[in-house]
């Protein structure tokens, strides 16, 4: 599978498309499609249950896109958040340099542009590298570019005015902190605590061309989990342990997970490493999620442009402290990328190539499909129906009526649906319906009536 034929997949089958096709598109944005969209929100559903639902020390938030422009100046955003970028004189692409250098094994994540230009003139000097679109070796020295979005807001006039410039969030976690202070006095929370929150952020990403592994507008789904320096060992170990049995409990297998350490880390931080998930369709391990210590830089900074005391006094000890902070900060569509890449099966059956989604069911946009054997027999549509009508009160169900049984087994097969009911001839004598699982494609009979206590006890449980 590669990314070619992974975005066409998603496209065909209703997943993802890439944005604004009618008008020739725009680099780096998609819009997610009905199986898409009910994919991505089982699988943020599946991170919110695991990181609030199921924790009594962390609190959930939908802070605004839109912060005080001041905010990434603290966050030095404004000042630092750039990729070093090298350009082909001969056709203009343009391409990431840290890049280029990890394709040589040179760990280039946050390095100076100095180091950078210093390692890229050797791979130079020794043709090593050349233009990923035309081949092309005439390549422009890096340099930085700057990954923040403007806009303004409440301007007169068209153009970007500095007096009303906002910026679209590069990341999520800006508003956790800016409201970290009204999360201590409206929930009374005791360190440690976390803040999780999901939502968009925004970043001209230089390059283009990874379908939603990389995009100019994207998910988030963080968690700032607030502590006593002394505490930041164990916990980080905790939350490390966590993420990554959240993944295998989503049933992507521990040989396609691993640890990435990051050898030069931000100044403030002390820990940092990412996960990386081996995906078919780039043909590499990528990160999908960073686990991050970040000391109390972010809020001392908001602490000090904004003038707000953000402190916190043990109730115990009296100790009074600007409380650090370690973070898990994974991306909503990298990772849905990540469960179709890990899902994708081609198979043989009876001669014939099955496509199959292998989702965990929990996370199959659909739960159940319920198909009348032929859509001519007003009887077989009838008792369908209304079957489907009461499955579909407590689950995401289709009803289907086009084709061969054998081809809407196909159909649903490729959306990841994990049962497929069929009213039959008998159904009609016995009150019992086909119901076929997806992965070992077993059929068993149920009776209707016991339809409902089926599905609970095969989707609930
Ligand atoms: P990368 O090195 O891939 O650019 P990053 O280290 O800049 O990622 P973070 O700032 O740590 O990423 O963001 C946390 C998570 O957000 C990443 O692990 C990834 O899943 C997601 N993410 C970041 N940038 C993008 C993007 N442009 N498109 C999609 N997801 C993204």
């Amino acid at each position: 599978m590669n990314l070619e034929k992974m975005a066409s997949f998603c496209k065909k089958k209703g997943f993802i498309f890439p944005s604004s096709e009618i008008y020739g598109g725009l680099a780096a944005i998609y819009d997610y499609g009905h199986y898409g969209v009910l994919l991505k929100n089982n699988i943020r559903d599946a991170w919110w249950e695991h990181m609030v639902q199921l924790r009594d020390d962390v609190y959930g938030l939908d802070s605004a896109i839109f912060m005080h422009p001041t905010t990434w100046v603290a966050s030095g955003h404004v000042e630092g958040f750039d990729d070093p970028q090298v350009d082909c004189r001969d056709c203009k692409q343009r391409m990431r340099a840290d890049h280029i250098l990890e394709e040589f094994n040179i760990d280039a994540d946050k390095a100076s542009l100095d180091f950078i230009n210093k390692e890229l003139n050797k791979l130079k000097e020794e043709e090593k590298i050349k233009c990923i679109n035309c081949g092309s070796k005439n390549l422009t020295d890096a340099k930085q570019f700057s990954l923040m979005i403007k806009s303004n807001l409440g301007s007169p006039v068209d153009t970007l005015s500095e007096e009303n410039v906002v910026y679209l969030r590069p990341e999520t976690c800006g508003g956790i902190y800016l409201e970290y202070k009204n999360m201590l006095n409206s929930m009374h929370p005791k360190l440690p605590f976390g803040i999780a929150q999901v939502g968009k952020a925004f970043r001209n990403e230089i390059v283009a061309r990874q379908f939603v592994f990389r995009t100019r507008e994207f998910e988030q789904m963080e968690m700032q989990y607030f502590l006593h320096p002394d505490a930041m060992d164990e916990k980080y170990e905790m939350w490390k342990d966590l993420r990554w049995k959240w993944y295998l409990e989503y049933g992507i297998p521990e040989e396609k997970l691993r640890w990435y350490k990051h050898n030069v880390l931000a100044h403030y931080a002390s820990q940092a490493y990412d996960i990386e998930f081996n995906f078919s369709c780039l043909n590499s391990f990528k990160e999908v999620e960073g686990v991050h210590t970040r000391g109390d830089w972010d809020l001392s900074q908001h602490s000090k442009h904004s003038g707000a005391d953000l402190t916190y006094t043990d109730e115990k000890t009296e100790e009074k402290f600007i409380p650090h902070i370690m973070e898990t900060s994974a991306g909503l569509g990298r990772i849905t990328l990540m469960f179709i890449d890990n899902a994708y099966t081609e198979e043989e059956v009876e001669g014939e190539k099955r496509v199959v989604l292998k989702l965990d069911k929990r996370l199959s946009p659909i739960k159940i499909a319920v198909f009348p054997l032929l859509k001519n027999k007003p009887e077989l549509v009838e008792k369908a129906q209304e079957i489907y009508k009461t499955t579909k009160e407590k689950w995401m169900c289709e009803f289907d009526v086009s084709g061969s049984i054998g081809k809407r087994y196909r159909r649903q097969d490729e959306i990841g649906t994990p049962y497929c009911v069929t009213v039959d001839f008998d159904t009609l004598k016995d009150n019992t319906v086909t119901i076929r699982e997806r992965d070992s494609m077993k059929q068993e009979r149920v009776d209707i009536s016991k339809i409902i206590d089926y599905f609970k006890s095969k989707l609930e449980d």
